[in-house]
């Protein structure tokens, strides 16, 4: 069996084997797809103390650091099932069983996309998800954020500080996120609130966004509205299927519970990344918390019985 058992191949997954196998002990790592979220990005300028780089360079350096320890890396495998005991099963999709002392769950999160036409297409060329990550690109210019919840309407206020305008789109007749952000985003001078509005397209030239179709939901009427960035918050959505129906407790939304050291509900699983609930989805809190589970999962092993 292996001492650490990683599921997750991203920042959160590739920091947990690197300090785990820097102690010695028998790593291996299951991810689905080595680098996870950092792959569909292109320009990262927040990763501190490197001012610039893109997804799959990042991604590339975690690759070959993890590699340069004797880490057992199971790509493209898909975790299906984990059962608590002694020692933990993880099961493959693939039907192979792996047992480990202590597994680190980092399968990390998705961002629910609008899925309308021209949304895939414009990725990264104008369609963002990300207001801490790819606000400062947007400087100046036009930006729609589509969702009014917390998220939303946080992100709106956000870009408002940066951006020339934020036009706020809501589906529904009512703005989710809690009073105080709606009271601040109300005060601001260059922020447009439009409501029951179901966007329809991601309007481009082929190479970048130059506007945003949608439907009014009351009056039936379509418009467009030229702008050069489209911030999609309309929710974060964690890796956590496989797990839905125990051992290991999740949040209602999903996000697996973890304390200041990682731990989960089940004793020798540990979480980290944006899978859980530790706030701000971001790279270096990513890695961070993956060290800490790391160190987490070290601390319970020393203390087991099971030899
Ligand atoms: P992930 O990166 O999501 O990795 C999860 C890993 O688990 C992957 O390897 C995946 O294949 C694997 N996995 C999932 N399910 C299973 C399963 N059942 N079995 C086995 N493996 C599984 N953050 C920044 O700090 N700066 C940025 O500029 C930035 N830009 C971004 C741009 C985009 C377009 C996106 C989508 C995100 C961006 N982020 C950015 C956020 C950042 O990428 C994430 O916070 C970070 O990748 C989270 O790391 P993680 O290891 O927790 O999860």
């Amino acid at each position: 069996p292996f001492d650490v058992l990683v599921v997750g191949g991203g920042p959160a997954g590739a920091a947990a084997a690197i300090y785990a196998a820097r102690k010695g002990i028998r790593t291996g790592v299951v991810a689905e797809r080595f680098g996870g979220q950092v792959l569909d990005t292109l320009g990262i300028e927040n990763f501190i103390s490197v001012k610039e780089t893109e997804g799959p360079r990042l991604a590339a350096g975690l690759e070959e650091h993890v590699k340069s320890y004797d880490v057992d890396i199971m790509n493209l495998q898909r975790a299906g099932k984990l059962t608590a005991g002694d020692l933990i099963e993880v099961e493959l999709e693939s039907g192979a069983k792996l047992r480990s002392k202590a597994v680190i769950l980092a399968t990390g999160a998705r961002w629910r996309d609008m899925g309308v036409p021209g949304e895939k297409e414009y990725r990264t060329k104008g369609v963002a998800y990300c207001p801490h990550c790819d606000g400062p690109l947007f400087k100046g210019k036009r930006v729609a954020v589509i969702g009014g919840g917390n998220s939303g309407v946080e992100a709106a206020i956000d870009l408002a500080g940066i951006v020339a305008h934020v036009t706020l789109f809501e589906f529904m007749d009512v703005l989710r996120a809690d009073a105080v952000l709606v009271t601040k985003l109300k005060s601001l001078p260059n922020v447009t609130i439009v409501m029951e509005a179901q966007t329809t397209a991601v309007l481009g030239d082929g190479q970048k966004v130059t506007g945003l179709a949608y439907k009014d939901r009351k009056s039936g009427e379509s418009h467009k509205l030229d702008l050069e960035g489209i911030f999609v918050q309309i929710g974060l959505v964690p890796n956590t299927e496989w797990l839905k129906g125990g051992p290991v407790d999740l949040t209602p939304r999903g996000e697996i519970i973890v304390d200041a050291k990682g731990q989960t509900s089940v004793a020798g699983v540990f979480a980290a990344g944006d899978v859980t609930t530790v706030p701000y989805k971001q790279i270096v809190i990513a890695m961070g918390e993956g060290a800490k589970a790391s160190l987490g999962a070290f601390d319970h092993l020393i203390r087991s019985s099971v030899p």
